[in-house]
C-alpha cells in the first residue's frame, strides 16, 4: 500500500519515512499541503495520508478539508499529526474529516498500529467496491459498473479521437438449457460463456453482464469492422465450446447472437443511442436465424 507523508519538519519526515518503509509500505513524500494536494490529484494517488497539522502555506486541516470536498474514486484515510493535545483541536480535525490523530512525538508502535487500522479500512472499502461492481455468478462487471466504464470510454474516445466499438451478445435459446438441464447447468453455461469471451478479448476491452443471458462488450480503439470480426471470432469459439454436465455423460453446446456497432465520435453519440444501434443489430441476428453477427 502507498502512503503519502506530509510533514514540513525534515526530522519527523525522516522518522516517518524510515518507519513506514521498514514496515513494508510504499512512500510518497510532500513537505507541505500544496505539494500533497498536487500529488493527490494525479491518477493512482495514495489512499492513506499521514499529514502534519501545522505547516507553512496549506496546513494539514485545509488539506484534509479539500480532499473531503473532492469527488474521488476511492476513500482516502487521513491521519493528522499534531503537537497539540487540546480537545478543541481534535474537534476541528474531526470536523475537517480526519479519521485519526497522532500526537507528536509519537510512539513507534502506536504509529504502526494506527497505520494498520487505516490500511484495513482502505482494503475493506476496495473489497466492497469490487463486490458492488461485479456480477456474482460470472465475475464480470455488472451492468451499472460496465455502463460507468463505457461512459468514460466514450469521453476518452471523443477527447483522443480514437474509435470505440460496442457489441451486444445474447446466448441463443438459453431458456431451453435451463428447462432441459436445470438452473445449475444454466449457471455453468453462463460462466463458461463469459470465460470464453474474456479469453478472446484484449486486456483493455471491457465485458459486462447486461442482464440474464445478455452480455455487453466494449472495444476501445476498434472500429466497426474490427468489432465485427472480433464478434465473429467469439461466435466461433462459443459454437465450438463443449460444456460437460457435471455427474453425467452429457454435454451441452450453445451458440450466441451478436450485434456490433461503432461509436460515432463526430456526432458525440449518447450511450442510449449506441445501445439502441447494437440492440437493433442483435435483433436482426436473432431474426435471421441466430448464431451470427450483425452490424449497423
Ligand atoms: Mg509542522
Amino acid at each position: 500500500m502507498k502512503i503519502l507523508i506530509v510533514e514540513d519538519d525534515p526530522i519527523f519526515r525522516r522518522i516517518l519515512e524510515a518507519n513506514l518503509l521498514e514496515w513494508g509500505y510504499d512512500i510518497v513524500v510532500a513537505s507541505n499541503g500544496s505539494e500533497a494536494w498536487e500529488i493527490i490529484q494525479k491518477p493512482e494517488s495514495p489512499s492513506l495520508i499521514i499529514s502534519d497539522w501545522m505547516m507553512p502555506g496549506m496546513d494539514g486541516l485545509t488539506l484534509c478539508r479539500k480532499i473531503r470536498r473532492m469527488d474521488m474514486q476511492g476513500y482516502v484515510y487521513f491521519i493528522l499529526l499534531t503537537a497539540k493535545g487540546e480537545k478543541r483541536d481534535v474537534i476541528d480535525g474531526l470536523e475537517a474529516g480526519a479519521d485519526d490523530f497522532l500526537t507528536k512525538p509519537f510512539n513507534q508502535e502506536e504509529l504502526k498500529y494506527r497505520t494498520r487500522i487505516g490500511e484495513r479500512i482502505i482494503n475493506l472499502e476496495r473489497r466492497i467496491l469490487e463486490l458492488a461492481n461485479t456480477d456474482a455468478l460470472t465475475g464480470v462487471m455488472n451492468r451499472r459498473a460496465f455502463m460507468e466504464r463505457m461512459e468514460q470510454e466514450t469521453v476518452r474516445s471523443r477527447r483522443d479521437k480514437i474509435p470505440l466499438s460496442f457489441i451486444l451478445a445474447d446466448i441463443d435459446h438459453f431458456k431451453k438449457v435451463n428447462d432441459t438441464y436445470g438452473h445449475q447447468v444454466g449457471d455453468l453455461v453462463l460462466q463458461r460463456f463469459t470465460a470464453t469471451v474474456s479469453a478472446s478479448m484484449r486486456p483493455y476491452d471491457l465485458i459486462g453482464r447486461y442482464g440474464g443471458e445478455e452480455f455487453v462488450i466494449c472495444l476501445p480503439g476498434a472500429d466497426g469492422l474490427q468489432a465485427a470480426s472480433a464478434a465473429e471470432r467469439i461466435r466461433k469459439k462459443v459454437e465450438a465450446m463443449e460444456i460437460i454436465v457435471p455427474d453425467s455423460s452429457k454435454s451441452v453446446s450453445i451458440t450466441a447472437s451478436f450485434g456490433a456497432t461503432a461509436y460515432s465520435v463526430e456526432s458525440r453519440e449518447s450511450m442510449d443511442s449506441i445501445i439502441k444501434k447494437a440492440d437493433d443489430a442483435l435483433y436482426r441476428a436473432k431474426n435471421e436465424g441466430r448464431n451470427r453477427v450483425c452490424t449497423t
